[in-house]
Order: C-alpha cells, then structure tokens, then sequence
C-alpha cells in the first residue's frame, strides 16, 4: 500500500482524508451542539464529548490538519488572531519579563503594551531582524517568553528564527513565532526550534474573508505556558464557535493553491513597483532589493506570500492619492484573502510602531495578475 500522503496540498485537498463515519459523506456535517448526552450510569456517552466550550469535531478536525502543517505536538483554535496572542501572553506572571519584536502587527502591540503595564510585566521592544542584538538581549534578560512576527505587518522585516530559538534554549527562554503573512505552507516555525507558531486564521488559512479565527501550535505538549493555553482557552471561553470552524475547513481545502498563486502574484507586482518612477521602495522579500534577500531565500524556499509595503517618494499625501484612485482593488484592512485589499497603514495605527506614512501596504490576493497591475499602474499613473 502507498505511504500515507503528507504533502500539505494533499492534506488539505481531502480534509485529512475525512469520512464521515455516520454518512459516508466526504464533507463533515456540521455539530452544532453546544452540550452532550450522558447515559444513566452518568458516563459520557462519548468520552470526549462533554461541553461546547472545549469540544467539538469539527474544531479538532480543523486542528489537527494544522497540526499536521506545521509538525507540532498540539493545536488548538481560537475566537480571533487577537485571542490565541492574549492568550499566550496571559501565562506571563508579574515581574517576569516579555520580549517582543518591535513594529508587530499593532494591534497586538497596542494590547500587550496595556496588559502588560497593568500586570507589572517586564516589556521590552527590540528588532529581531538585527539578529545579534536581539541574541545579546535574550542573554541578557532571559525572558520567560520571546514574541516575534516573521514576515513583519507591514514592516516585512524577517527575523532568523533558527538562531534566535538557539539563543532562547540556552537563555531558557520560549520563542512565540506569528507567522500569519507566511502561512503555514512557506514557514514552519515549529520545525526551526520556535516553542510555539501562532497565526490569525481569519487570513490566509481561512482565507476568504468570512471567518475571525486564531490558532497555536506548540512543539511540546507539556510545555507549562502551553498548559496554561490550554487551560485558559477551555477557562476563559476564548473559543472557535462550530460554524466557524466549519467555514475554517471549507477554506483550508484550497490553501495550498491560494498561496502559491498569491505568491506569485505578488512577487509580479513587487517586481513591477519596484522600477515605477513614483516609489521610493518597495519591501517584499521575495525582490533582490529587498534588505534581507538571502534570508528570505533561506525561511521561505517555496514563496513569499501575499504580503508587502510600499512608500511612495511623494510623501504621505501621494500615498493617500494613490489610494484615492485605486478602482477595482478595495481600499480596506485585513490580509490573505482571494481578493487583494490595498491600506494607507498610517492612518489605521497611527504612531503605534512608527509606521511611516508614505507606507502603503497590499495583500494581493488571486485574481489575474494582468488585472492587478493595470489596477496600479492607473492609479500610479494618476498620482502626481
Ligand atoms: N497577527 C497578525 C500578523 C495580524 O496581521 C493580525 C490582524 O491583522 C492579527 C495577528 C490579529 O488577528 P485577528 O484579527 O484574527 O484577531
């Protein structure tokens, strides 16, 4: 018999192979039930089915397929990106301290900042794209966790995750990777030493537009922030409702195919921006101008995603020109999804990381390149 497929395409064509045992059916139905029966004895009827918070098929089912993606030990899924980062940074303890890469998603920035002043928590934020600095701080300060985002949102800076999770096992310390703009098929953190990968799934896994979700996975089980993960997700209620994780899996069947053709579309655009007369720079790791090209190559062999910045040499007010005239790509926040969305991120954050305000930033999602850079190249040509 053949070996068992583990290309992440195949995995995710046929949903790990699913069957469903009470149809036949190749589609999971969907369990709705937010409680389950228990029999006279007072047993479950089904062991591992007790109570919505914590169990449901089809969020195990959604979990175990990006597991499988990412060759963790254990995955579990949450209400948003925001709530599986909350979550994880909720195992921190007063006094204990907290390094996180500086110019993350600001979102997260933002939260953590909040959370942890009022914890007493030790926050530091430093560039983990300068490798040997952020080295010197983890033996430095050995913090009790190391959060970091690779690629950067909307900086687009990488960060060598394999020197950086060496130096967090000497320091004793565990490296939270959110690799969101790479998606689980160009980057698997886990597989580079990081404890733990996190990613909203409301983008790319989910990847059309209709699902908040977030996700970690852990390379060791019994990891105590992992236990806590586990213990404040079930706890707290921080959890994926089942229609969610229904629409999740609908998504996840095509991811493998999203993100090449997102890739491939956006390493075309890139490549356009970068010899257009308006723009100052354009960062996208995949072009041979961008910073950190050989590491790029490096993490992300097979592509490199949908996600990229580009500042204009015309200042804030080209930037938000060009915006003005883009017609066909929707001017909105969010990444990863089949349609590509085009943001002035200065005026969404603000000074939150020091976005600069000439930035725009695109997700590019799969329609027809052709399309796609006649959409800009009007708008471009428009903006003076
Ligand atoms: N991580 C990154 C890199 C993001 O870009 C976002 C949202 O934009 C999040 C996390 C938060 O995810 P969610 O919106 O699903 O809460």
């Amino acid at each position: 018999m053949a070996e068992k497929p583990v290309t992440s395409a195949t995995i995710l064509a046929r949903l790990g192979g699913l069957v469903d045992p009470g149809s036949g059916g190749l589609v999971p139905p969907l369990q709705a039930s937010t409680t389950y029966v228990r029999g006279e004895d007072y047993n479950l009827v089904y062991p591992e089915n007790s109570y919505g918070r914590d169990n449901n098929e089809q969020v195990r089912l959604a979990e175990s397929l990006i597991c499988q993606l990412e060759h963790g030990a254990d995955t579990k899924l949450f209400a948003s990106g925001m709530a599986a980062i909350s979550t994880l940074v909720s195992a921190l303890r007063a006094g204990e301290c907290l390094l996180l890469q500086s110019g993350m998603y600001w979102g997260a920035v933002a939260w953590i900042r909040k959370f942890c002043k009022h914890r007493a928590i030790d926050l530091i934020e430093e560039d983990s794209s300068d490798t040997q600095r952020f080295c010197e701080f983890i033996q430095k300060k050995k913090p009790r966790l190391i959060l970091i985002e690779v690629p950067s949102n909307p900086w687009i800076k990488l960060s060598d995750i394999q020197e950086i999770a060496n130096a967090a096992r000497t320091a004793g310390s565990a490296l939270g990777v959110d690799a969101t703009a790479a998606t689980p098929i160009l980057l698997q953190p886990l597989k580079l030493g990081a404890d733990f990968v996190i990613h909203s799934a409301t983008k790319a896994i989910n990847g059309h537009s209709d699902v908040l979700a977030g996700v970690i996975s852990c390379a060791n089980e019994q990891d105590p922030i992992w236990r806590h993960v586990c213990e404040e997700r079930q706890g707290a209620g921080a959890v994926l409702s089942p229609q969610a994780a229904w629409l999740l899996l609908r998504g996840m069947r095509t991811l493998d195919l999203r993100v090449e053709k997102m890739s491939s579309n956006a390493l075309s655009v890139a490549e356009f921006l970068q010899d257009h007369p308006e723009i100052e720079a354009v960062w996208y790791p995949g072009i041979q101008q961008y910073a950190q090209y050989d590491l790029a190559e490096r993490l992300m062999p097979n592509g490199y995603g949908c996600l990229m910045s580009f500042l204009f040499k015309g200042g804030k007010d080209a930037a938000l020109e060009f915006c003005r005239h883009i017609e066909g790509i929707h001017r909105a926040t969010s990444l990863g999804g089949t349609e590509s969305l085009i943001e002035h991120r200065h005026t969404i954050e603000g000074n939150v990381t020091g976005c600069p305000d000439n930035l725009v930033r695109l997700s590019v999602g799969i329609e027809d390149i052709q399309d796609l850079i006649s959409e800009l190249d009007f708008a471009l040509a428009k903006t003076r």
